[in-house]
C-alpha cells in the first residue's frame, strides 16, 4: 500500500474546525484509493507562539520539510495583533515556512461552481463554468526587493522605498510552472506584466517569450498588460485559462478574480517549490469573528487538500472525485452562512462536512 507523509498545521481561529472536516475527507480517500496517510499535526501561528514563544518552531519546520505535503488552516487573530513582537506575530510563522521551503510558485484557481454562479457580483453567464488558474511568483519582486525602507530626506520630509526586482532565473522557473500547468489544462497562458512602463516587466516579457519559443511552442502564449488584464477579468473572465504573473500583480489579480467566484470560503491555494513538499491552504484567514461557532465554510480547505492530491501526491483521480463531491454537495443546496441564499439549506461547518461525506460515498 502506498503511504504518504502529511503534516497538518491547523493554526488559529477557524483553522482547527475546517481541518477536522478535511481529516474526514482524507480518511475517505485512504479507504477508497487504498493509500495510507501518515499524519503528523503541529502548531503554527498564534497557538504556537502561546505554547513555544515562536510562531513556527524548528522542530515543526523539520517535520514539515520531511513530509510529502503540508496542509494548513490559517493563522492570526486580534489577540496577537500589535501585542507580540513583530518578528513573532502569527503571520511570521507562515512567511518563514514559505521562505524556508522556497515555495516560489503560488497556484490559485478561481473556479465558479455552477450552483454558486448567482452568488457572483457578475452576471451568471459571465461566470458559470469559470475555471482560471493563477500562477503567481511568490518569492521575489517588490515585496522582497532591496533597497527598501522609509528614510528621512536631507531637506526634511521622508521617502518610502520598495524595489521591483526579478532575475531571469526567477522568471524562467515560474514561467515553466505556468506552461507545465497549461499543458495539463487547455493549453493557454496569458502572461501579465507592465512591460510598457517597467524594465522588470520588459525582462519578464522577453524571458517568457524565449522560454516559450525554446520549449513550449505547443502552448498558446499571449502577453497582456496587467491593467488590461484586470479589465478583461471583469469583462470576459472565461477567455482566460492560465494567468502567469509576478508577486505584486498576482496578489491583486487573483484577489479580483476570487471575488468573481462567490465567497472567500470557497478558494483553495497551493504553494510549490523545487521538488520539496507543497503547502496547501485556503486563501482566507483565520476568521476570528466566526471562530468556534460551527459557521466556517470548510470547502476551501477541502479543495486545498484536493490540490495536494493532484500536485504533491500524484493522485489526480482522487482529486477529481473530491472536487466532484463538492459540486454535488452544492447542488443539494447545502450552504454555510457565507454562501447561503434564499431557497438553499443553511448548514454549519460539521454538517457541510457530513454533506461532503455523503456526496463522496454516493
Ligand atoms: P479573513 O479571511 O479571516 O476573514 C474575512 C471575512 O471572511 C470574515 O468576515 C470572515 O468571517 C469571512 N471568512 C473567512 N473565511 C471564511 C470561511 N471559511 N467561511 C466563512 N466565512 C469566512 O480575513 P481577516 O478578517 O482580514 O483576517 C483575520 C485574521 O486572519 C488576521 O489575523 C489576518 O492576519 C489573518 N490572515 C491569515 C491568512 C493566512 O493564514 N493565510 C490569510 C489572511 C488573513
Amino acid at each position: 500500500m502506498t503511504s504518504h507523509k502529511i503534516t497538518i498545521l491547523p493554526g488559529d481561529g477557524i483553522g482547527p474546525e475546517i481541518m477536522r472536516e478535511v481529516r474526514r475527507v482524507m480518511n475517505w480517500v485512504e479507504y477508497a484509493f487504498d493509500v495510507s496517510f501518515n499524519v503528523t499535526e503541529g502548531l503554527i501561528g498564534g497557538c504556537s507562539y502561546e505554547e513555544h514563544g515562536e510562531p513556527l518552531t524548528d522542530n515543526t519546520l523539520s517535520i514539515a520539510r520531511a513530509s510529502d505535503a503540508i496542509l494548513m488552516g490559517a493563522v492570526g487573530g486580534p489577540q496577537w495583533d500589535g501585542k507580540v513582537e513583530y518578528a513573532k506575530r502569527p503571520e511570521a510563522g507562515l512567511l518563514r515556512l514559505r521562505k524556508e521551503l522556497d515555495l516560489f510558485a503560488n497556484l490559485r484557481p478561481a473556479m465558479c461552481f455552477d450552483a454558486l454562479a448567482d452568488a457572483s457580483s457578475l452576471k451568471h453567464e459571465l461566470v458559470a463554468g469559470l475555471d482560471i488558474l493563477f500562477v503567481r511568483e511568490l518569492a521575489g519582486g517588490v515585496y522582497f526587493g532591496e533597497p527598501r525602507g522609509i528614510e528621512d530626506l536631507p531637506g526634511g520630509g521622508r521617502v518610502g522605498i520598495n524595489t521591483q526586482r526579478y532575475t531571469d532565473v526567477e522568471i524562467i522557473r515560474i514561467s515553466r510552472v505556468a506552461f507545465d500547468m497549461a499543458r495539463k489544462r487547455s493549453g493557454r497562458v496569458h502572461s501579465a506584466e507592465k512591460s510598457n512602463v517597467m524594465e522588470s516587466g520588459l525582462l519578464w516579457r522577453e524571458e517568457v517569450t524565449k522560454l516559450h519559443a525554446a520549449e513550449y511552442s505547443d502552448v498558446a502564449l499571449e502577453h497582456i498588460l496587467a491593467d488590461n488584464c484586470v479589465m478583461q477579468l471583469v469583462k470576459a473572465p472565461k477567455q482566460f485559462d492560465v494567468i502567469l504573473t509576478d508577486n505584486l500583480f498576482g496578489d491583486l489579480l487573483s484577489d479580483a478574480a476570487a471575488m468573481l467566484t462567490g465567497s472567500l470560503g470557497m478558494l483553495p491555494s497551493a504553494s510549490l517549490g523545487n521538488g520539496g513538499p507543497g503547502l496547501y491552504e485556503p486563501v482566507h484567514g483565520s476568521a476570528p469573528d466566526i471562530a468556534g461557532q460551527n459557521l466556517a465554510n470548510p470547502i476551501a480547505a477541502v479543495l486545498s487538500f484536493a490540490m495536494a492530491l493532484r500536485y504533491s501526491l500524484d493522485m489526480g483521480d482522487a482529486a477529481d472525485q473530491v472536487e466532484a463531491a463538492i459540486a454535488k454537495t452544492l447542488e443539494t443546496g447545502a450552504r454555510t452562512p457565507d454562501i447561503w441564499s434564499e431557497g438553499t439549506r443553511r448548514v454549519g461547518t460539521h454538517e457541510m462536512g457530513d454533506a461532503i461525506m455523503t456526496a463522496l460515498k454516493s
